[in-house]
């Protein structure tokens, strides 16, 4: 008979196993946890949603949409696609609910996966996860984006993120006086070194030219250094939010680089946007990026409602505090009940039911070892203790507890044990 094929995780997917996994709950936990203290609430949208919400929301001519997204006919012949990101979903959700009647402005995190069928590599994935968060309706007050960028630091903070940095920068709004007037003269001034540059910028000259900008290549460097700059031509009130801004950005102690060059393509991105980059990611050094949305809401048919968040790369996240090698590992038990005997086996299961249920992790052999073959397994899982329970250790009442790490043992009665092993875990 022909043997079964062997799979395999489609290309760009992984699994993440244990112990990593531990790490990703950690980070996970501690983004609700920091989340909450700013009054965020969870919000857990499908993963499928129409084709055309994507279309509408991050651009049909966008990369994203025109050529990374996995998209399907339904039976019922609607064309559906795995999300690319979840902005779209939060506010499709937002009027859907008709949440403008929630006391405003409402603030929403979520945590999961996202697809695009891009290259894979280092840091870069077709599956991938995010964490994110937005505030929607109510004012645009430049506060509101401060304390957004406060509680995105606050939470790389608390998690150790390695060689964390803030840029930041205003993109005006869509207005002859403001970004429409700076890309046409961006656009001008374009096409004057137009044969200097590569083929992609070159093409984006016509179709996009902010994101030339974003270019990496060397030899494009010096040529975009002397290109106009969007902050000496934004309009008084774009220019005054950005000053109000930095100025609450400095009052909550967040230390930021103004980066001239960071911008998004689409017309509903205004204002504020800032990225945040770490340690130990090469050129994929990316792990948040965020900013203000204000034509959003109403763009995909809801109420005039302003708009600002940020997604979080969290396998980036993960990579970069992994290459920083401050993770511990967090594998382990805390106990491993090395039993022997019919009623060493009773107690002990009692005794693995009452640690488990004070919060400890216990390893109970299913079958009995010889204690030296259940030490050495104790140590192979990483251990902290072993209890042992024998004949004698029944008979007498009293248990014998070993530390792994030194080889140390002492006796204790149930109650005593139990005592012991919570004062040792604070
Ligand atoms: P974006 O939604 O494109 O603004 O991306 C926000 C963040 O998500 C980026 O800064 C990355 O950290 C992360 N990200 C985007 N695309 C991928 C991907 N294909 N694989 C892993 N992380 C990604």
């Amino acid at each position: 008979m022909a043997k079964p094929p062997k799979f395999q995780a489609i290309r760009g997917t992984r699994d993440l196993l244990p112990p990593e996994t531990a790490l990703w709950n950690r980070v996970e936990e501690t983004a609700r946890q920091v989340f909450a203290t700013f009054g965020f609430g969870e919000i857990r949208p499908p993963i499928l949603e129409p084709t055309e919400l994507f279309a509408r929301a991050v651009g049909s001519d966008t990369d994203i949409v025109s050529k990374e997204m996995y998209t399907f006919e339904d039976r019922d012949e609607n064309s559906t696609s795995l999300r690319p990101e979840a902005t779209a979903s939060v506010c499709r959700a937002y009027i859907e609910h008709g949440m403008q009647q929630l006391p405003l402005p409402v603030k929403l995190y979520y945590v999961g996966p996202m697809f695009r069928r891009e290259r894979p590599q280092k840091g870069r994935y077709r599956q991938f996860y995010q964490i994110g968060a937005e505030v929607l309706g109510g004012s645009d007050a430049p506060a509101i984006d401060a304390e957004v960028i406060e509680m995105v630091m606050t939470f790389f903070d608390r998690v150790q993120l390695p060689g964390v940095q803030l840029d930041i920068n205003s993109i005006g709004h869509t207005a002859d006086n403001c970004r429409r007037g700076y890309v046409a003269m961006l656009k001008g001034a374009l096409e004057k070194v137009k044969d200097k540059l590569g083929a992609d910028s070159q093409r984006r000259v016509e179709t996009n030219p902010l994101r030339v900008l974003d270019s990496k290549l060397e030899y494009e460097q010096p040529i975009i250094e002397t290109l106009p700059r969007i902050a000496d031509h934004l309009c008084d009130e774009c220019k005054a939010h950005y000053a109000a801004v930095k100025r609450q950005l400095e009052m909550r102690g967040v230390l930021y680089r103004e980066n001239w060059r960071l911008v998004r393509g689409l017309d509903y991105y205004m204002r504020t946007t800032f990225e945040i980059t770490a340690h130990g990611l090469g050129s994929q050094n990316a792990v948040c990026g965020g900013g203000r949305y204000d034509g959003l809401v109403d763009l995909l048919g809801g109420p005039p409602t302003k708009g600002i968040g940020f997604a979080i790369g969290e396998d980036r996240l993960i990579l970069s505090l992994q290459e920083s090698g401050k993770v511990a590992d967090e594998a382990g038990r805390d106990v491993y009940i090395a039993w022997m005997g019919e009623r060493a086996h009773a107690t002990a299961i009692r005794a693995a039911k009452d640690l488990r249920n004070a919060g400890f992790s216990v390893e109970l052999p299913p079958v009995e070892q010889k204690f030296g073959k259940a030490l050495e397994r104790a140590s192979k899982l990483n251990s902290r203790y072993a209890l042992i329970l024998g004949d004698n250790e029944i008979a007498e009442g009293s248990w014998a507890l070993k530390t792994l790490a030194d080889g140390s043992q002492q006796k204790f009665t149930e109650p005593e044990l139990l005592d012991f092993l919570k004062r040792s875990r604070d």
